[in-house]
């Protein structure tokens, strides 16, 4: 029996359960259920929570990429840079729209997307570049565009993993949200996300102006004037209660990301020196707002260790255990094992731990103990 899952979202409703069953009883008797006042309302609050200017609310992660993309007017074969070390979503998208998916290797230390690598990927046909957030931590913006505007390239930040985190640019000292720094940022409130629904839902920032009205027709048919459709659109809607929920987990978000700082600072004080496990990095330009708690393990049988675990009760996960381009709906031969090499030692040595907003120091210690007796034996 597992005690302790990846996520506690039954402790954290229980906390917050009178005023989100009230807003969704509301939502009941008036039947707002699509486009209602809790939409528009938690729109608002989260352009302001994120100083962006557009908020476009949509129907999951997935979807915001996808508008994204379709908005910006790609078409087929552009090519996108992304990242071999993601989940499946970000790549997913470009292949839906029959653009090019062009992956890239990742730092070893904060398993994000790095400029060197993207600068040496470009090519003629290059067109964006989406660089993701992973695990909480901002990737490197202030060179990643650099590389765009040296070449042209639209910026579209996946988020999904990093809503709240604080990106400071080096060069102007500014300090920007995470989703708010490139052309668009895409974000996803699934459940187990940091800022999660009780559904699906998702997000789409920008300060664009056109580019926010043309994404506000995308993701509604490509309607222009009610059954005017001047652009092949999608439907996805962020629906009432969703919204509704959203917006009273949106106060306590800021509560959420220092309960999930406080936590991996117990991790990484637990596991620091133990030259078998490598803690989490974070980069000096970005504060880290742990999605995941994800360790490399060195020299360590991951398979074993995580057995050990689930016999005390713990849960672990590995995100992720195959690199995109060893997919096997995206085998492509432009790529072969190897290729990635980062990417490759991370899907085996990587090792995520619970981290949500309902841990305690005594679970921890549970936690941490097991995971020593088990490393250090
Ligand atoms: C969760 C996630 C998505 C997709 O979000 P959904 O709401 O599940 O569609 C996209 N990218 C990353 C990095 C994610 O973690």
């Amino acid at each position: 029996m597992i005690k302790y899952q990846m996520v506690d979202l039954v402790g954290q409703y229980k906390k917050i359960k009178p005023e989100v069953d009230e807003a969704i009883i509301e939502i009941m008797n008036n039947a707002s259920f699509i486009n209602g006042p809790a939409v528009r309302q938690f729109q608002e609050n989260l352009q302001n929570y994120l100083n962006v200017k557009h908020v476009i609310p949509c129907a999951n992660g997935t979807d915001a990429l996808q508008v994204a993309l379709i908005a910006l007017g790609l078409q087929p074969g552009d090519e996108v840079i992304t990242t071999s070390f993601t989940f499946i979503a970000t790549a997913e998208v470009i292949a839906l729209l029959k653009l090019t998916p062009v992956l890239v290797d990742v730092d070893p230390e904060t398993f994000n997307i790095t400029s060197e690598a993207i600068e040496n990927a470009v090519t003629p046909k290059t067109k964006a570049i989406i660089p993701v957030h992973l695990f909480g931590q901002c990737a490197d913006m202030h060179n990643i565009r650099q590389v765009a505007k040296k070449h042209n390239l639209f910026v579209v930040e996946d988020t999904a993993q990093a809503i709240g985190a604080d990106y400071t640019c080096y060069q102007s000292g500014n300090t920007k949200k995470a989703g708010t720094i490139g052309d668009i940022g895409c974000t996803s409130f699934f459940p187990s996300k940091n800022l999660g629904a009780f559904g699906d839902g998702g997000a789409i920032f920008t300060n664009d102006d056109e580019l926010a009205a043309q994404m506000r027709v995308v993701v509604n048919h490509g309607m222009t004037v009610r059954y005017y459709h001047d652009y092949i659109g999608v439907n996805s809607r962020l629906d009432s209660m969703q919204a509704a929920i959203l917006d009273i987990k949106l106060k306590h978000l800021g509560e959420y990301t220092k309960a999930r700082q406080e936590a991996a600072a117990y991790y990484n004080r637990a596991f620091a020196g133990n030259p078998k496990i490598q803690t989490p990095v974070t980069a000096d330009f970005t504060t880290h707002v742990f999605h995941q708690y994800t360790l490399v393990l060195k020299g360590v049988d991951r398979e074993g260790l995580m057995a050990h675990l689930a016999e005390k009760g713990i849960a672990s996960a590995v995100y992720y255990p195959v690199p995109l381009h060893m997919q096997k709906a995206y085998i492509d031969p432009r790529y072969n094992e190897g290729d990635f090499p980062v990417t490759e030692m991370l899907s085996k040595s990587v090792l995520s731990l619970p981290i949500h907003t309902e841990l305690t120091p005594e679970i921890q210690k549970e936690i941490t103990d097991a995971l020593l007796e088990y490393v250090n034996s």
